[in-house]
């Protein structure tokens, strides 16, 4: 259940307009840019992120799985890209959906840093700021509340991705066992 809508659309949309003004500045003569979404919780920011960005651009996506503990923000992380993507030589720009404590980040970008790009950059749609980070992206969409959201791409359970707006998910009390 939607505990209360954090971001709504509007807030959203006007937020995107800002950040493709300042991406497009910063890509002005870059000829070459890559913009590479980690799936799944980026598509819908993608798919908006890019529309308002005016400087020429290819799209591309990456899985990032991880294995060993079990959990998203733990263990090694293996990508999985089109093997026809290079990025070398390439702006490329990475777009995520959301960080936490930065984990996930911080596996990914040497990963794809050893592949040889000519700058590799983060814009992330949603920062909670648990940590401070070795390497702060250099977009952030929102500074997030300590709480669990959903919506505009990100799930819980592969549910809500589709709602337009990002809300924050009541997840049932833990039942304590009474001692
Ligand atoms: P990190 O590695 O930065 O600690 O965690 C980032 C990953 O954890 C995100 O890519 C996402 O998959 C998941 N995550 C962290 N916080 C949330 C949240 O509030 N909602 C959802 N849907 N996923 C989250
Ligand atoms: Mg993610």
């Amino acid at each position: 259940m939607i505990e209360r809508t954090v971001f709504d659309r509007a807030a959203i949309a006007a937020r995107i307009d800002a950040l493709g003004r300042e991406i497009s500045e910063y890509y002005r003569n870059s000829g070459d840019l890559l913009v590479l979404g980690v799936l799944k919780g980026s598509f819908i920011f993608l798919a908006d992120l890019v529309r308002s960005i005016d400087c020429p651009l290819r799209v591309d996506f990456l899985t990032a799985s991880s294995y060993g503990s079990g959990t998203v923000s733990s263990g090694e992380v293996v990508l999985s890209l089109d093997p026809r993507t290079k990025l070398s030589g390439r702006d490329v720009l990475l777009v995520e959906d959301i960080v936490d404590r930065g984990g996930t980040l911080e596996k990914i970008l040497p990963l794809l840093g050893a592949m040889g790009p000519k700058s590799l950059e983060v814009c992330v749609l949603l920062h909670k700021r648990s940590v401070v980070l070795e390497r702060e992206p250099r977009w952030v969409g929102f500074d997030a509340p300590p709480e669990f959201l959903v919506g505009y791409g990100l799930d819980h359970a592969e549910e809500y991705r589709h709602l337009p707006f990002i809300g924050s998910l009541k997840l049932p009390e833990m039942k304590l066992p009474k001692d």
